[in-house]
């Protein structure tokens, strides 16, 4: 299976696999877990990964890290292929997991136009402090 790319407004509620959205205004890209779980990854484009085409095909930088489902899958998508990585160690794991909260966070408070961002920046600070305090004791 190769990654195509599609430029979206919005993403999708439905995603197909093998699909990466990416919606500039937005500023966020979603795809399929490449493992076939049906984990939906959400990155955000480009504070966290950066989101390239070229003949139709997705290419994904830095890695993406599945720490939020069960698969724990770990790979680069360059070119559409799926090239996949050693698993994180529970640490590194936890720490990335804490991102993804954050994401999460941040994700569900979605449509936000470009002009919110400095707002939702201030909003993950917040989270992120909160998850310190829980994963800190
Ligand atoms: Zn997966």
């Amino acid at each position: 299976m190769k990654y195509r790319y599609q430029a979206v407004e919005r993403i999708p509620k439905e995603l197909s696999p093998g699909v990466v959205y990416h919606s500039e205004e937005f500023e966020i890209g979603a795809l399929l877990c490449a493992c076939g779980c049906g984990h939906r990854v959400s990155l955000l484009v480009p504070d966290s990964h950066e989101i390239t085409s070229a003949d139709d095909l997705a290419t994904i930088h830095p890695s993406i890290s599945v720490c939020d489902a069960p698969c724990k899958s770990h790979y680069f998508i360059r070119g559409g292929e799926v090239e996949w990585l050693p698993t994180f160690s529970s640490a590194m794991a936890a720490t990335t997991m804490q991102l993804q909260i954050a994401r999460h966070a941040l994700r569900d408070n979605e449509p936000v136009p470009v002009t919110w961002r400095d707002r939702i920046k201030s909003r993950v600070g917040e989270a992120f402090r909160k998850l310190l305090s829980i994963f800190g004791r």
